[in-house]
């Protein structure tokens, strides 16, 4: 990856960005593993190509900032800290994690995130599960224990006076979220690691083209809009996910026509880093010129 710095910040920005993960033959890690097939082999082909500015990248820092603090505040007898677990799977490919912090005793994985307030409001953790279990499985293979996985999310955008406020809106700063961990949800891990690495194994020889969209949900598009409205009034009267409903409502409160609101690649547009080099998002970029 090209690290930029349009910003012009100082150096210690630019080597923080430039000292960002490479990846290694036939060895994914835990997170790589929870992105779609596309966005990890486009990502591996050009990683050498595909820029960033150093300015997008504070949040990582953010995230090493928050890592690194609480590393020194390390470990007890039966904890360890930033531990880095490696298991080889009998077709030579290896699956790799690091886990923030781990209680034997406890048989409980902590791992700490940076995110935004909007993580909480909408309570969508199935991510953060995926990657929890991803854990469990690795520490299983060495016949450690791990019965609980707890996150404690950092909110970034936390705002004292909305939390005083404004209802559901968390309380603290750091949100602390739990998931306990079953045999049946590590039998399931287990086949999605392996179905995901045989998938990689497929298209790793594949050419650019010829590997598998990403799915709406991955992509971010929530699907198209349904929107009754009436003459002479900008906004609408309601938004549907679906056109039947949508004319029914328009039938009955007499709505004068519907709009379509077609759903966005929010991913695509704003946050795949390879997305330059994938033709689904030079498609969007052609419908884009061609109105
Ligand atoms: S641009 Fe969109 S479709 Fe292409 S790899 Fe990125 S997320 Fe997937």
């Amino acid at each position: 990856m090209r690290i930029t710095n349009n910003a012009k910040l100082p150096m210690p920005f630019v080597r923080m960005a430039e000292d960002n993960y490479i990846s290694t033959p036939k060895r994914y890690s835990v997170t790589t593993l929870l992105k779609p097939v596309r966005e990890i082999l486009l990502k591996r082909r050009y990683e050498q190509e595909y820029e960033q500015d150093c300015s997008d990248m504070v949040w990582l820092l953010f995230g090493k900032a928050v890592h690194g603090i609480l590393e020194q505040y390390g470990t007890g007898e039966s904890e360890f800290v930033e531990e880095r677990l490696d298991y080889k799977l009998e077709n030579g490919y290896t699956v790799s994690g690091v886990i923030d912090f781990y209680d034997i005793d406890k048989g409980e994985v902590v791992d700490y995130k940076t995110a935004s307030v909007w993580k909480v409001l909408y309570k969508d953790y199935s991510d953060w599960k995926k990657q929890g279990l991803m854990y469990a499985w690795l520490l299983k293979q060495y016949s450690l224990p791990c019965e609980k996985v707890v996150f404690y999310a950092i909110l970034k955008d936390w705002s004292k006076t909305k939390a005083q406020f404004t209802a559901d809106y968390p309380k603290s700063p750091v949100e602390m979220v739990e998931f306990y961990v079953t045999d049946k949800e590590i039998e399931e891990t287990d086949k999605f690691i392996r179905s995901k690495i045989d998938e990689l194994i497929e298209y790793e020889e594949k050419s650019d083209e010829e590997l598998p969209l990403c799915s709406m949900e991955e992509r971010w598009n929530d699907g198209d809009k349904f929107a009754v409205m009436k003459n002479g009034r900008k906004t609408a009267l309601r938004v549907f996910d679906n056109v039947e409903e949508a004319e029914t409502y328009k039938d009955e409160k007499g709505g004068d026509f519907i709009e379509t609101r077609k759903g966005v690649d929010k991913k695509c547009i704003d946050y795949c880093l390879c997305c330059t080099k994938c033709a689904y998002w030079q498609s969007l970029q052609g419908e884009k010129v061609n109105g």
